[in-house]
This record gives structure tokens, C-alpha cells and sequence, in this order.
């Protein structure tokens, strides 16, 4: 099976078909949500007493270290990592932002888009900065 992880403490962070995700909300309630861990699949389950509004910047955590995943400092993009079936390693960027169903994921092979294009992935210059930090 595929294997979701925290960049800084690489707990597994995928539990039969789910991502599970710490979140924050912007009006500082905090939670967990479920994210299908099929890439391309935005369903999300939460419970009721949490709240987002389309649009609002979400605060994404790692439930095992509670480390930050934004991604290079932009609060409005997630960073985890994945193992897949075949143990080909790859990054995985998403919209932090609730609503915008865009992920991107990078590995040595190819580049593969899902969802909505945003501007930052039609960057090229962005897409070279990502480059280089995973590199390193
Ligand atoms: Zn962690």
C-alpha cells in the first residue's frame, strides 16, 4: 500500500483509504480531518463541530510531531511525502486553501497535476524552486 509522511518526523500519516491530517481553522479551532488518500480525490470528512468557509487558509499539522506542513514558508501550500506500491518516492504539494482542489506531485520521473491548476503551479520558476530544495 502507499505510504503518507511528515517531512520532519515521517510518521505515517495514511489509515485505511485516509489522510489524517491535524488542522487549525482560521478562526483558531483546532481538529482532525480525513482526506482521501487517492490523489485527485478531494473528499474530506470532518466533524460537525468544525467549520471552514471556501476560501479560508488552513492550518495543516502532522497529529504525530505537530510540526508545520507548509511548504518552503507559504503558509498556503501543504507539503507531505509518499511512498507508493512500488516504493517510488515522491513529493506531494496541496492547496492549504479550503476549496481549491489542487495538488501537485513531484518524484525524479514525471510531474503530475491534479485538480485545478492555481497560478503557483503554472509557474515555472516556481515549479524550479521546488526543484532545488528537494534536492538537497
Ligand atoms: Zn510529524
Amino acid at each position: 500500500m502507499s505510504t503518507y509522511s511528515c517531512p520532519h518526523c515521517n510518521v505515517a500519516l495514511n489509515v485505511n483509504g485516509y489522510l489524517i491530517l491535524s488542522v487549525k481553522n482560521s478562526a483558531g479551532m483546532c481538529g482532525v480531518v480525513l482526506m482521501s488518500d487517492k490523489l485527485g480525490d478531494y473528499s474530506v470528512h470532518y466533524h460537525p463541530s468544525l467549520h471552514f468557509e471556501k476560501g479560508e487558509n488552513i492550518d495543516f499539522r502532522c497529529p504525530g510531531c505537530r510540526g508545520e506542513l507548509s511548504y518552503a514558508g507559504d503558509q498556503e501550500l501543504v507539503r507531505i511525502f509518499l511512498k507508493d506500491d512500488n516504493g517510488d518516492e515522491s513529493t506531494v504539494i496541496f492547496s492549504a486553501i479550503f476549496g481549491e482542489n489542487s495538488t501537485y506531485q513531484i518524484s525524479e520521473q514525471r510531474q503530475k497535476t491534479y485538480g485545478e491548476m492555481i497560478a503557483k503551479f503554472k509557474d515555472p520558476d516556481w515549479y524550479l524552486k521546488v526543484r532545488e530544495e528537494d534536492e538537497v
